[in-house]
C-alpha cells in the first residue's frame, strides 16, 4: 500500500462511503423537517446532488480498474453522530440537524482538496476534475447553510416559546 494510485484508489472508496453516509443523513433530515420548507427544499436539492456524487466516484472507481467496498469503517465513524441527526432523541433536533449538516460539509469538502491533490498526484487528471467539480458543490451548500444558520436559529428560538414541537422540525 505503499503507492500513490493505491492511496488514491482508497480515498476514493472513502469518498463513496463518505456520500452513502451523507445520503442517508440528508434523507433522514428531509423525511422528517416540517416547518422549515426552504432548508427542507435545499437539502433535497443536496441528496440530488449526493446521489450523482456516489455515481461519479463509481465511475472513477471502474475507470482505475476498482470498485467501491461497501459499508467501510469510515461509515461507522460518522454514524453515532449521525444518530443525534436523525435526531428523534433531541428537543432541538432541526438546530442539531444544520449543525451536524454544516460540519459534515466541511468534512467533505477537506476530503475532496486531499482527493484533487493526490488525483494531481497520481497523473489523473480527469479524477481531478470531477472532484473539484464535486467539491464546488459540497462548497455552494456549506455556504447555503452558511448564509441561513443564523435566520434559521431564530425562527426556530422564536417558534419554541410558542410550540416546541412544531419548532423542533
Ligand atoms: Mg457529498
Ligand atoms: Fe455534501
Amino acid at each position: 500500500m505503499a503507492d500513490i494510485d493505491e492511496r488514491l484508489n482508497q480515498w476514493l472508496r472513502d469518498a463513496h462511503a463518505m456520500e452513502q453516509q451523507a445520503e442517508q443523513m440528508l434523507e433522514a433530515q428531509a423525511r422528517r423537517i416540517e416547518n422549515y420548507p426552504e432548508l427542507k427544499e435545499r437539502i433535497e436539492r443536496h441528496i440530488t446532488e449526493t446521489r450523482s456524487q456516489k455515481e461519479k466516484l463509481e465511475t472513477r472507481l471502474a475507470a482505475r480498474n476498482t470498485s467501491a467496498s461497501g459499508m467501510k469503517d469510515i461509515a461507522g465513524q460518522f454514524s453515532a453522530m449521525m444518530q443525534g441527526v436523525g435526531g428523534a432523541l433531541a428537543d432541538d433536533e432541526v438546530a442539531k440537524g444544520i449543525l451536524a449538516s454544516y460540519t459534515f460539509e466541511h468534512m467533505e469538502i477537506g476530503s475532496y482538496r486531499m482527493l484533487v491533490a493526490a488525483a494531481e498526484a497520481a497523473g489523473d487528471t480527469e479524477t481531478a476534475r470531477v472532484c473539484e467539480e464535486i467539491c464546488r458543490e459540497e462548497e455552494a451548500m456549506a455556504s447555503w447553510l452558511e448564509d441561513h444558520m443564523s435566520e434559521i436559529t431564530r425562527a426556530y428560538l422564536m417558534r419554541e416559546e410558542v410550540s416546541p414541537e412544531a419548532a423542533k422540525r
